[in-house]
């Protein structure tokens, strides 16, 4: 499932492509996304318009239009976005195909269809944001990422501190991939109620929170060249993993084997030393 950072990666794929290029013409699947496809307003909104730029907020793209009017793309469970030339053949699953004047076609792609998409009409488009905004939790990039803002967050809660992490209204784009590999970096016990974090854990965790998303960028960034004309993955993070999917396995630190257990119905991996409970 695409997270902060495969959706940043797809970002910064389509950046150098995308502003400047006028929409020519928009072609979708009849299938229903999570949402249905807004065709009328791809139509009205999007179709001849030229591209502004491309923004991300939480795991949404945001495609800015010279007219105000804003596509907003998520990428749901499966889905990806590539850039193809127009003639190129189509994949089962291509949802959503923006031609562009200059002949290449930006191609969604999504076979579960948890995906969406969305128009924001250019004159509605600033209250729609404020309201999309608040919904959404901070971004780990963002200033105000810090031990304070998150104790704040965390106040009178008793969440495991990883469920918190992974709660998309305290904070933006972090799954349960990266949620494990932050509470392993960090030396945090998984389950440790938010509301016990000390401020030297929240420090840790806003450190290691962007380093860890950083460097999953950058993996990602190394293998954009794939991003135009691939059939495969826009350069899906290639970070190596330390707890995630490592049951069993020696903790790359101490060489105590990696523990697997649910919390809140999810799957939690933790070093059982380097990281105890408190
Ligand atoms: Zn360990």
């Amino acid at each position: 499932m695409p997270e902060l950072p495969e959706v940043e990666v797809t970002r910064r794929g389509l950046l150098p492509h995308l502003p400047g290029n006028r929409i020519t013409r928009i072609s979708w699947s009849n299938k229903r996304l999570r949402t249905p496809i807004p065709r009328k307003l791809l139509g009205r909104e999007i179709a001849g318009e030229r591209v502004q730029t491309v923004d991300r907020r939480a795991k949404y793209l945001l495609v800015r239009m010279m007219s105000g009017s804003v596509l907003v793309l998520h990428l749901g469970m499966t889905g990806r976005l590539g850039l193809f030339p127009g003639d190129a053949p189509r994949a089962r699953h291509d949802h959503l195909r923006l031609l562009l004047e200059n002949g290449m076609e930006v191609r969604f792609n999504d076979s579960r269809r948890f995906g969406a998409i969305l128009v924001w009409p250019a004159e509605e488009a600033a209250g729609l944001e404020e309201q999309f905004n608040k919904s959404k939790g901070i971004e780990p990039f963002a200033e105000q990422f810090t031990e304070d803002t998150l104790q704040e967050l965390a106040a009178r809660r008793h969440q495991p501190i990883k469920t918190f992490l992974m709660d998309s209204r305290r904070v933006a784009g972090i799954g349960n991939i990266y949620a494990n590999e932050i509470m392993f970096a960090a030396g945090i016990f998984p389950e440790t109620p938010v509301d016990c974090i000390t401020r030297p854990q929240w420090q840790a965790i806003v450190v290691h929170c962007r380093e860890i998303l950083a460097r999953a960028i950058e993996a990602g960034g190394s293998t954009i060249s794939d991003f135009i004309g691939s059939s495969g993955k826009p350069g899906y993070f290639q970070l190596q993993l330390k707890v995630y999917g490592r049951a069993g396995e020696p903790c790359t630190r101490c060489a105590t084997p990696i523990e697997k257990r649910k919390t809140g119905g999810r799957a939690t991996f933790f070093c059982p030393r380097c990281q105890q409970p408190q």
